[in-house]
């Protein structure tokens, strides 16, 4: 990180600039120039409040000259993360599908659903119990009772289950859980980041309506921080000035994640456009792109769904994405699954 100073700066000002960041570790390098003095910092910088900075009397301009996720970035971890989830893994290569309705809301339901994705060749199961829905007034999901059903759907297929987690207070509800959904809303709930860095389980952080990749990341640096490497980034649309799809699915966000992390990536159409027939060429697109996973909704009667009905597949609609996401996949040298 480069500091420039202002031209006519007090050395008072100067001397206790330096001063705050040899408390936080870093050694200052003083550069007088003819026309402008700057300062290059040496250590880690994460630790730097920006804010701070600027609100120094001497301080013209800052530069950083390396990224501020250390743990999430690929120069410091240049192999891939590979997360062990039950019996398989995810960032190894291999494609993991994860399907299932947007909200668990009956036993027949996410059963019916879970055997049905299976068979089109899923590899993990999704299914909302606790809801974050615009409206206080629409279904919230079956919470407690949620994971009990999902937990039963697992028993009945064996695919590893995937849900959201809404507050810290339910995390006991999540003990067997194998991967924990962060929602788009929740990316920024610190806390709750912070509490998941602190246990071991697989997270699955989606990406803000509207936040940039680098908060993405920083998102994922708080789980790390932490201690909990198994992180795995999911880019689910971000919101544009287009109306016609629900949001835009930054595609390019997938081989430039991947470029600036070793995390796994994971694209999820269905929340990204919002619209059936938009599921299976933006999957595919997301299999070209390098994506290591897709989330995607499939309900067993999108007609009835209590939630995002309009987005969901139906099993049969299902199983023909797959089959293309097969053949691709393939082709690509990728397998499904471990
Ligand atoms: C979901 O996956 O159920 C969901 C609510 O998605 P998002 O957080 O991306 O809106
Ligand atoms: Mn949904």
């Amino acid at each position: 990180m480069i500091i420039i100073l202002k031209k006519d700066s007090q050395k008072e000002s100067v001397n206790r600039l330096v001063k705050i960041l040899e408390n936080k570790g870093i050694s200052a390098n003083f550069i007088e120039g003819a026309s402008q003095s700057i300062i290059g910092l040496v250590g880690d910088t994460s630790v730097i409040d920006m804010d701070n900075l600027f609100a120094q009397d001497c301080v013209e301009e800052v530069r950083r000259v390396q990224e501020p996720y250390k743990k999430a970035n690929r120069k410091f971890h240049p192999d891939d993360t590979v997360i062990k989830v039950r019996d398989t893994v995810m960032g190894n290569g291999s494609l993991q599908i994860i399907a299932g309705p947007c909200s668990v809301e009956s036993e027949e339901q996410i059963i019916t659903t879970a055997i049905a994705c299976k068979e089109a060749g899923a590899t993990m199961l999704r299914g909302g119990a606790f809801k974050p829905r615009t409206s206080p007034y629409s279904f919230q999901g079956l919470e407690g009772e949620g994971i009990k059903l999902l937990l039963k759907a697992r028993q009945e297929t064996g695919l590893p289950i995937v849900t959201e987690i809404m507050s810290i207070a339910d995390l006991d509800l999540f003990a067997d859980v194998d991967v924990i959904q962060v929602g788009a809303r929740n990316m920024q709930n610190f806390k709750l980041l912070k509490a998941l860095g602190e246990c071991d389980k697989p997270v699955l952080l989606k990406r803000g309506l509207a936040n940039t990749l680098e908060e993405l990341l920083m998102s994922a640096e708080y789980i790390m921080a932490g201690g909990n490497m198994n992180v795995a980034l999911c880019e689910r649309g971000i919101r544009t000035f287009e109306t016609m799809t629900r949001n835009t699915l930054d595609i390019s966000a997938v081989p430039l994640l991947k470029q600036k992390s070793h995390l796994p990536v994971c694209v999820d159409p269905s929340h990204a456009t919002g619209i059936v027939s938009l599921i299976e060429p933006m999957s595919l697109a997301a299999v070209v792109s390098g994506a290591d996973a897709l989330e995607i909704e499939v309900h067993n009667d999108p007609k009835s769904a209590l939630s995002d009905g309009g987005q969901q597949l139906t099993p049969a609609k299902f199983a023909e994405v797959m089959t293309k996401v097969k053949d691709l996949a393939k082709y690509m040298g990728r397998t499904l699954g471990k």
